[in-house]
């Protein structure tokens, strides 16, 4: 539930920006602002997409002067014309703010060393990662992506203790530390892992291979970059910080919010941003609040997990499938790996889904197919066809990976 200072902080937003023309004031247009009277008429103001950043390309989201502007970052223009995102100085000052709080989350210190392995640019990442470590007085290593061989080399010579990376490249690191045989030279001892989704199995794998505890970090572009979200020691989902966010979830397919606890599609509207403040902002991740409070003593709420995109959800057979059930079912099953594929196809009238999932040697790759297939048709309901491949058959990435393909249209 919004509290009241919140609300205030919200109403005097919506005042300020309905003076700005263009993307604001087009907007605000559609409600009457004094019939915004409490927490309760929230829920009038209309939900903005991402269809509605990127129509404002290039700069039709800046709602302050060219003269305050600092800096721009931009999303990953992967599907279609980019969206941009203006900083100002306090919007960079604030970033740094909430990712400190992020590593302090994390019982990270000024004598840790971070090795930081996102990309640098008009991407987010890097230099998100880098301004919270230096605000917190921690040593920067500001390697970015790629270049494996180097990454080693310096993790062992500068002796990181802190490794920021996404899910798939920590993954292939560890992998590669373990076939080198360098893992009694490597001092890492935590992990911020963040932008992607990931099981259960390969957090496991990660921890396990590096010997750290990891943690994860949450964000979007949109609305700053990571750092807006945290998981905690006790790994119970991640801590948002309230006083600069509001968090709503919502169903996506009817935009009404869901009950407490359950899951759906996080919306997010923006506290303290001035470049580009966002109201009701549609994530399209997929994530629950979890009540009450974290055995940390923090006071920050949390949310779960991210499970999956709603995007990502695909229906086979009538039944919604998504990235998240799938780790999940693996996790459960012995003799499974982390990494799996699945493609969707539609054959003489009837939707097939196929799951590529990488099998240990030691186990019968009958025995396993059979125990997915048995556990698929009892969780979620869905006959599949299991395929069993060895260990390291599907593709590391060192990007966000695609793991379901859908060939039916
Ligand atoms: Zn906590």
């Amino acid at each position: 539930m919004m509290r009241r200072d919140q609300f205030e902080t919200i109403k005097n937003m919506l005042a300020n920006l309905n003076e700005v023309s263009g993307f604001y004031q087009k907007k605000l247009a559609a409600i009457d602002l004094d019939s915004i009277q409490g927490p309760a008429d929230f829920e009038k103001i209309p939900f903005t997409n991402k269809e509605d950043l990127r129509d404002a390309y290039p700069l039709g989201l800046q709602a302050v002067p060219d003269t305050e502007i600092v800096r721009i970052h931009s999303s990953s223009g992967t599907t279609g014309t980019p969206i941009i995102i203006p900083y100002t100085q306090q919007d960079v000052t604030d970033w740094a703010e909430i990712f400190k709080r992020c590593y302090e989350t994390a019982g990270i210190t000024n004598s840790d060393r971070v090795h930081i392995t996102p990309g640098y640019g008009l991407w987010t990442a890097g230099i998100g990662f880098q301004s919270g470590a230096e605000l917190l007085g921690a040593m920067v290593i500001p390697m970015g992506p790629g270049n494996t061989d180097k990454q080693i080399q310096m993790m062992i010579d500068l002796k990181s203790t802190v490794l920021c990376a996404t899910s798939s490249y920590a993954l292939l690191l560890a992998e590669e530390i373990a076939r080198r045989g360098v893992s009694d030279k490597i001092r890492l001892q935590k992990g911020v892992i963040g932008s992607e989704r990931w099981g259960e199995k390969m957090r496991r794998r990660i921890a396990n291979e590096l010997g750290v505890q990891l943690y994860d970090i949450y964000g979007l572009t949109e609305i700053y970059g990571p750092g807006i979200a945290m998981s905690c020691d006790h790994e119970c989902g991640m801590h948002y910080w309230d006083d600069y966010l509001y968090f709503e979830i919502i169903n996506p397919k009817t935009g009404q919010l869901v009950p407490q606890g359950e899951i759906g599609e996080l919306v997010i509207t923006t506290l303290k941003k001035q470049g580009a403040p966002l109201i009701r902002y549609r994530t399209h991740d997929l994530t629950r609040f979890i009540p009450g409070d974290c055995a940390c003593g923090l006071h920050y709420p949390r949310i779960g997990t991210i499970i999956g995109r709603t995007d990502d959800m695909v229906k086979v057979k009538g039944v919604n499938i998504y990235p998240g059930q799938i780790e999940e079912i693996l996790s459960e099953i012995k003799g499974t790996s982390s990494e799996y594929q699945v493609m969707i196809d539609h054959l003489n009238g009837k939707d097939i889904m196929t799951l590529f999932f990488e099998s240990d040697p030691a186990a019968s790759k009958k025995a396993v197919e059979t125990d997915v297939k048995k556990h698929f048709k009892t969780k979620v309901g869905l006959t599949i066809v299991p395929k069993a491949v060895a260990i390291g058959d599907l593709p590391r990435s060192e990007k966000k990976s695609t793991r379901i393909f859908d060939n039916r249209y």
